[in-house]
């Protein structure tokens, strides 16, 4: 343990806020680091208890190999362990090719792991079949920013610009929970005059601070956003100059829009003809103006579009490419930018770059060393591969995920995975995913190591080892390393991060997501404020996207804060508006499951709770799932509040104790997805996926509730 405070960054969501670590007589302690611009010292729970999780008591801290003779998951040394892996895949690749070896990753590696994960699969197994968790996570909003933008990054303007804007419209957020620090931003833009107006089925903490709450039906986000640019139209206030010289297509979105009537809107989405007035004046009559979405309208069959659709607002009003305007998404994963841009994704190579892109590929070829013929395809998308298991893919490494909890229609995922002729999972806890392995890797974590993460603003931020970790525990990167030398690759698969992160470097130059100008000696000067990417080395120019460019002493770019400014990225520099047209949930209600069941998280708890439900304090304050139902609702089946309830849908059902509130629409039910067992909600959600992003429809399906 260092005895100094360490300054480092919170292992959990998107934020990325920053922390200090010092060592005390009581155990790891965190200390603020109000300097950090991002939280200014603010942590929520989840970041205050996070030591807890470092600690060898709720840790694994050995391999566990399952024996042939018992069946039981046993102590193993490394050795053994990683030559159970190597030669589980390896003789699933001879005996069913390459393709039969899955690799699925996750957005809370690091992006150093994320670039290795990428490489090994694509180099040392040459499988095309991997993706990652991410894909779970914000892909409608990365697939509509690539469409109308040119270029994915969350935020394309920092945090801090949101205060100085006129009008927020929040869009399927509660990021009271989800990320507390955050919220100061909204407080301080009601603060200056500005307005906010939070679009959600329930009215959550962070509903309670709008200036108007539109109550949209789940599912119909993409209906309520055309309504708006009706009427935005309808009452002339499109900004034509911004039209004409900064975007294409709007005739075609025009049209579109046009075609959804406010009264129509209001039939389909609960969200009256008045209120929606109201919140394009709101949006209209502020100088500047912002778009932020989260899960809930990208988490859908038609994610994509329906973030298309809000860009489309943003685009027909002059709100994008300006100072203090534009749309962004807050992404949510700990590493859920840099996740999507090095190279773990299906479709991907570093650098943000396309894997169908022959000029992509000999870029990455050659920084490889390998010939760019011998990089496979895209493969499946997340749900997809998880569906595959069993099936084409019989062998399966899994780093940073918990798809047993997290993955939609959660009982078949289960069941795939245990059809696996072999699966091996690298985590820091035993949890429910790793449980069913043939071999499970005990690995280090964020204190425990360092490595860039990439936070929802696309600042790069270095996150320093501040404590050591218990021996018996490796880093994935040795993991890979191991592995890959086994497979044949003694080299290339380096285990310190900082080279890993000087290749990644050398991979991204001259792509979309440049980093090739950021460095760990940049990364540790001044308050460790991170910097933006793109950031090419002065060599390779600037990107002229942004307001970013040489800095004062014309040798190293100052980072890009602000995209945009001056073009957008695609060919013409025009930002692309795209027509879309409202289509209903993939499952609506009937009569056998008439009502509506909407997930998300808890303040206490993180994503599948793998770490939080590991800590006492967080136990305490959220220790299980409920289903959160109308008062009207629970009279008709005759349930109080705290009585366990049956949600039932085509894929499952779930049991969990009822939390009856006003708070949330009489035809929706809404269940936390952290636990697993019988409250288990991804075992009733709806693989539907997007046809674009391949986002599978977690926020909408059709349940029957019964009295348990
Ligand atoms: Fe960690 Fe996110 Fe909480 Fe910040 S808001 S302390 S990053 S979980």
């Amino acid at each position: 343990m260092h005895t100094e405070a360490t300054p480092t960054h919170c292992p959990y969501c998107a934020l990325q806020c920053g922390m200090s670590l010092a060592g005390g007589p009581g155990g790891v302690q965190v200390v603020e680091r109000p300097e950090f611009p991002v939280n200014q010292g603010a942590l929520c729970g989840k970041g205050r208890t996070a030591p807890a999780v470092l600690s060898s008591r709720v840790r694994l801290t050995e391999p566990l190999v399952r024996s042939h003779a018992t069946g039981r998951l046993e102590a193993a040394t490394w050795e053994e362990a990683i030559a159970r892996v190597a030669d589980g895949l390896s003789r699933t690749r001879t005996e069913h090719g390459a393709d039969a070896c899955g690799v699925f990753g996750g957005g809370g590696l690091t992006n150093e792991k994320a670039y290795a994960l990428g490489k090994f699969a694509r180099v040392a197994l040459g499988t095309s079949q991997i993706d990652y968790n991410g894909r779970f996570c914000m892909s409608s909003a990365a697939a509509a920013g690539q469409r109308a933008f040119g270029l994915d990054r969350g935020l394309p303007f920092p945090l801090a610009d949101i205060p100085r804007t006129g009008c927020v419209i929040l869009v399927g957020s509660n990021l009271a929970e989800t990320m507390p620090p955050a919220l100061r931003y909204l407080t301080e833009l009601k603060a200056n005059g500005g307005k906010l107006i939070v679009v959600d089925p329930r009215r959550t903490r962070t509903a309670e601070q709008a200036d108007l709450h539109l109550a949209p039906r789940p599912g119909t986000d993409l209906a309520l956003a055309l309504g708006l640019l009706h009427l935005v139209v309808a009452e002339g206030r499109t900004d034509e100059a911004f039209i004409e010289e900064r975007t294409s297509g709007w005739e075609e979105a025009r049209a579109a829009a046009m075609a959804h009537w406010p009264e129509h809107v209001e039939r389909i989405s609960g969200v009256s003809v008045p209120e929606l007035r109201d919140a394009v004046r709101m949006f209209c009559d502020a100088e500047a103006a912002m778009v932020l979405t989260a899960r809930g309208p990208e988490q859908q069959s038609k994610g994509t579009d329906t973030v298309g659709a809000w860009i489309n607002l943003c685009l027909a009003t002059g709100n994008a490419g300006r100072p203090l305007a534009g749309y962004g998404c807050l992404t949510g994963q700990g590493n859920g930018q840099g996740g999507r841009e090095h190279g773990q994704k299906a479709d991907q190579l570093p650098g943000y770059r396309k894997l169908t892109d022959p000029a992509a590929r000999a870029h990455v070829a050659e920084v490889w060393g390998v010939d760019p013929d011998s990089l496979p395809g895209p493969g499946r998308s997340a749900y997809e591969l998880l569906d595959a298991l069993g099936g084409d893919i019989k062998a399966l490494l899994l780093m940073g995920s918990n798809p047993v909890v997290s993955a939609p229609r959660a009982a078949h995922v289960e069941e795939r995975l245990r059809s696996l002729d072999f699966l091996a999972v690298a985590d820091v806890v035993l949890s429910e995913t790793a449980r069913l392995a043939d071999v499970v890797l005990p690995v280090t974590q964020w204190a425990e190591e360092t490595g860039t993460v990439t936070n929802l603003e696309g600042r790069v931020l270095l996150r320093r080892r501040a404590v050591s970790a218990p021996a018996g525990v490796r880093s994935d990167l040795d993991v890979l390393h191991g592995l890959a030398a086994r497979l044949g690759h003694e080299k290339g698969f380096p285990t310190d991060p900082e080279e890993v992160f000087d290749e990644l470097r050398r991979a991204s130059a001259g792509g979309p997501a440049d980093y090739s100008g950021i460095s760990y000696a940049r990364l540790r000067e001044g308050n460790g404020e991170g910097v933006f990417w793109p950031c090419p080395a002065q060599e390779s120019g600037d990107a002229g996207l942004g307001e970013g460019g040489a800095g004062a002493d014309r040798a190293v770019h100052a980072g890009t804060p602000r995209l945009f400014l001056t073009r957008f990225a695609t060919d013409d520099g025009r930002a692309r508006f795209v027509p879309v047209v409202h289509r209903e949930a993939a499952e609506e209600p009937d009569a056998e499951f008439p009502v509506l069941l909407t997930t998300g998280r808890v303040l206490a708890q993180y994503q599948s709770g793998a770490q939080t439900r590991r800590v006492d304090e967080l136990n305490s304050a959220a220790p299980g799932p409920f289903v959160e139902l109308h008062p009207r609702l629970a009279a008709r089946l005759q349930v109080g509040d705290g009585e366990p309830v049956t949600v039932v849908s085509r894929r499952g059902r779930a049991v969990a104790p009822a939390r009856i509130t006003s708070a949330i629409r009489a035809d929706t039910v809404f269940m936390p997805f952290h636990w697993p067992g019988e409250g288990r909600a991804n075992s009733l959600t709806n693989p539907a996926l997007d046809p674009v992003s391949r986002m599978p429809e977690f926020k909408v399906c059709a349940v029957r509730l019964e009295r348990a």
